[in-house]
């Protein structure tokens, strides 16, 4: 074990891979309005480079925040001369990752999946790995899946879209993305094992039987490919797409503040080098585009669901306003089924409501521009965990994750079928 550890950890070094070793998560809440003011300034100090998991939300909200070895002593000795308190959720982060290095490398055997009956769906997967098995599930399923090429990347890599239809044409559909943000690797993971249910339910689960009876299911299982790429081969911690940006040494923008609604707004950053950075203009990444194109294309998108991690939530429009959204009440109704739905399977608990009322404020988001557009049924997830593990959520946590998602995206498709619009 030990050998082996030390073995990765050679492996990353000489890759040029970003270690973080010793960096820990503290968890800051802020208890009063000075305290939160002085926990938003710390996200302009870039010379601590810290990494903001839970940015701030409000008064007793949890943030949580990545720090680097070296800004440790200078950050714990900041916030207690402000008299503000904090805990550590994570030891040293460096720990955890070289654990999943580990698991990873056992569960691939160095080789593809020959099926996706075989296929391992407890374990985090390569990029190869996962563009495998969706070919695998499309030969296996010509009859109901197949793969569609929506666009590239901006390091050239195919943007891939699985569709899922019992025939008609262009008929209502649902749509389903997860990893726009590449380091929630939960969500992909989750992605795969969506794929897999559909395929083994579709005509045993009499709900999802009627549901695809009159609508397709489009799935975007690595909606950021550059990213996720680079979470597994430089920097686990990667969130961005992977542009350049001109006139700044920094790369990649944030794609959930890339789109058309609210642009530029409170709640994303016009600095390149910020997690959140909006871009230089809207659906200025090619991630953001295709999608936008798709959607636009298709035109009878009914139900649009992006899924992130992590904080356990379910969420509406809008983000960039505070200005409810016209069908508030039924979303706000659907949330609460979902939730009941997805919390009877193992008790995770979740909150909802719409963006702006249960996070904060974020401009440019994905389902602000879905709901603009005319789909009605426009969610985000935020799946697990709540902070133990963040980003880092350990595999065994995958399947049970997907599990009890899928109960709660069943009660929105559900809903979707039995009121067109
Ligand atoms: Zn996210």
């Amino acid at each position: 074990m030990r050998a082996l550890l030390l073995l990765a950890a050679l492996v990353a070094v000489a890759a040029g891979t970003e270690t973080f070793v010793g960096h820990q998560v503290l968890r800051i809440i802020p208890g009063n309005d000075k305290e939160l003011q002085k926990v938003q300034e710390l996200q302009d100090l870039e010379e601590l480079q810290l990494d903001f998991w839970l940015a701030p939300r409000g008064l007793g909200y949890p943030v949580d925040v990545r720090v680097p070895f070296p800004s440790l002593q200078p950050l714990k000795a900041h916030l207690e001369a402000n008299g503000i308190s904090y805990s550590i959720m994570i030891e040293d982060v460096q720990a955890l990752v070289d654990h999943e290095q580990m698991e990873m490398f056992r569960s691939s055997r160095s080789q593809l999946p020959l099926s996706t009956s075989t296929f391992d769906y407890s374990s985090y997967h390569s990029l190869d790995e996962i563009y495998a098995f969706m070919d695998l599930l499309v030969a296996e399923n010509p009859n109901l899946v197949s793969k569609l090429e929506i666009g590239h990347t901006t390091e050239n890599r195919p943007i891939y879209v699985l569709k899922f239809s019992k025939g008609g044409t262009n008929r209502p559909a649902i749509w389903i993305d997860t990893g726009i943000h590449s380091r929630e690797w939960v969500t992909q993971a989750s992605g795969v094992w969506f794929a897999k249910k559909i395929v083994q339910d579709h005509e045993n689960d009499s709900e999802l039987a009627s549901i695809l009876d009159k609508m397709d299911i489009f799935l975007e299982i690595v909606t950021n490919p550059d990213g996720f790429a680079f979470t597994q081969t430089k920097n686990r911690m990667w969130r961005k797409t992977r542009s350049k940006q001109s006139g700044s040494v920094c790369v990649g923008v944030d794609p959930n503040r890339n789109w058309d609604a609210g642009f530029g707004g409170s709640g994303a950053s016009k600095n390149p080098c910020s997690d959140t950075y909006h871009g230089p203009y809207a659906n200025s990444e090619p991630e953001v585009k295709a999608i936008v194109d798709f959607v636009t294309n298709h035109g009878n998108i009914k139900a649009f669901i992006s899924i992130h991690s992590y904080s356990q939530l379910l969420l509406y429009p809008y983000g960039y306003t505070t200005t409810p959204v016209p069908d508030q009440e039924e979303l706000h109704e659907i949330s609460e089924k979902a939730v009941a739905a997805l919390s009877s399977l193992y008790g995770t608990k979740y909150k909802y409501g719409s963006i702006i009322t249960t996070i904060y404020q974020a401009s440019g988001g994905t389902i602000d521009w879905t709901y603009n557009q005319g789909i009605k049924y426009s969610f985000t997830f935020e799946l697990r965990d709540t902070g133990r593990y963040g980003f880092l959520l350990p595999a065994s946590q995958i399947v049970p994750t997907a599990q009890e998602t899928w109960l709660a995206l069943k009660v929105i498709m559900v809903h979707t079928r039995d009121h067109p619009y």
